[in-house]
């Protein structure tokens, strides 16, 4: 049985959170000589020289709109690192608790635990790139704390299978992370729905994809609200600017021109998969659930340069396991796509 009091690390159970003069007054008044903020005001506008809501509650009520969950389930961080971090810190035993990650998938996972001297297992994805629950299963133990799904998966596109996620959630009693950062270019289902039924589950989204505010450092966690307490507890208490909260509130009146932009990316991604599939560089496509494309070339390396001296720039995946000889290929607008395929279409060894 899942029990996230015990799955708690002690100093975070009893831990007394830091309480800001925001937190300690929320009544009405006119005269706020409680925060030492400056009265006067900024150089920007009168707005910034207040330090913003700690809990970001306005900004939550929209999101929770547009997600269809309620606002207490939401945990908003400084982009989803710091979601990732938290659980790391409220959860995890340094040299003592284990996490275990799916490879080839986000970095992040890894370096966080790492910074927090937390082990990483790793269960390797399949031939498929699907989740190897065989193996999953072996590596837990007593002080497996976390298990991390992304999914659509970076880099592989690919979202993983539905009923393999609920067998996890069904079986491990720690902490089931899915990453949806790709979600809405998927076709599959978010499990935002299916939190009533999972006190485990965490899921993640973020703003730095679909909604194309990756310069606003807004990333999200939607959890229970015992998992919710728990983040808004270890976080600072300031971890979302004022200019962040309403640049984002801003954003989500603009759904539909949102959702115009996840379409189009989507036809975008078919086409330039079609066109790749026909150039003789080009081996290989994986199927995407994502707004980029994994690709096996000829001679990734190569290639690699040879579009980086035409300024193209993309990543190489090809030393990454499973994904020997692979690009990951962002789709672009019209016109860099079309510079991009141009290019491939003409390198020498083709
Ligand atoms: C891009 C990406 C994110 C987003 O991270 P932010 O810190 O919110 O920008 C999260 N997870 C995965 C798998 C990603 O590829």
């Amino acid at each position: 049985m899942f029990q996230m009091d015990k799955l708690l690390r002690d100093n975070i159970r009893q831990l007394v959170p830091y309480s800001s003069a925001r937190d300690e007054f929320k009544g009405e008044a006119h005269v706020f000589l409680d925060a030492n903020e400056n009265s006067l005001g900024s150089p920007l506008t009168r707005w910034y020289n207040r330090y913003p809501d700690p809990l970001q509650w306005k900004l939550k009520e929209a999101l929770s709109r547009v997600k269809g969950i309620a606002p207490q389930h939401i945990f908003l961080g400084n982009g989803s690192d710091e979601c990732i971090d938290i659980l790391y810190r409220a959860f995890c035993i340094p040299g003592k608790d284990n996490v275990i990650i799916n490879p080839p998938t986000y970095g992040m996972y890894e370096v966080s635990a790492h910074i927090n001297d937390i082990e990483v297992r790793r269960a390797r994805l399949l031939d498929d790139f699907q989740l190897d629950l065989v193996h999953l299963e072996n590596l837990v133990d007593e002080n497996t704390k976390i298990i991390w799904i992304c999914s659509p998966n970076n880099p592989t596109a690919n979202s993983m299978n539905r009923q393999d996620v609920e067998i996890i959630l069904n079986n491990f009693n720690g902490l089931v992370v899915i990453d949806e950062a790709y979600i809405n270019f998927s076709r599959h289902r978010s499990f935002i729905q299916e939190l009533p039924d999972y006190p485990n589950l965490v899921v993640m989204q973020t703003m730095s994809k679909a909604w194309g505010l990756a310069g606003l450092r807004l990333g999200m966690a939607f959890a229970s609200e015992a998992i919710i307490d728990v983040y808004n507890k270890v976080k600072p208490p300031y971890n979302i600017s004022q200019a962040t909260q309403e640049l984002a509130l801003q954003a989500l009146e603009e759904t539909e021109q949102v959702n115009d932009m996840i379409r189009a990316l989507v036809n975008m991604r078919e086409q330039l998969h079609q066109q790749l599939a026909v150039l003789s560089v080009v081996k290989k496509i994986y199927p995407s659930d994502a707004n980029f494309l994994l690709v096996k070339v000829a001679d990734a390396r190569a290639v690699y340069h040879y579009l980086l001296d035409k300024g193209i720039v993309v990543r190489d995946r090809s030393k990454v396991e499973l994904c020997e000889g692979c690009l990951r290929i962002t789709v672009g607008t019209e016109p860099e796509n079309r510079e991009l395929l141009e290019a491939l279409a003409r390198y020498p060894g083709a």
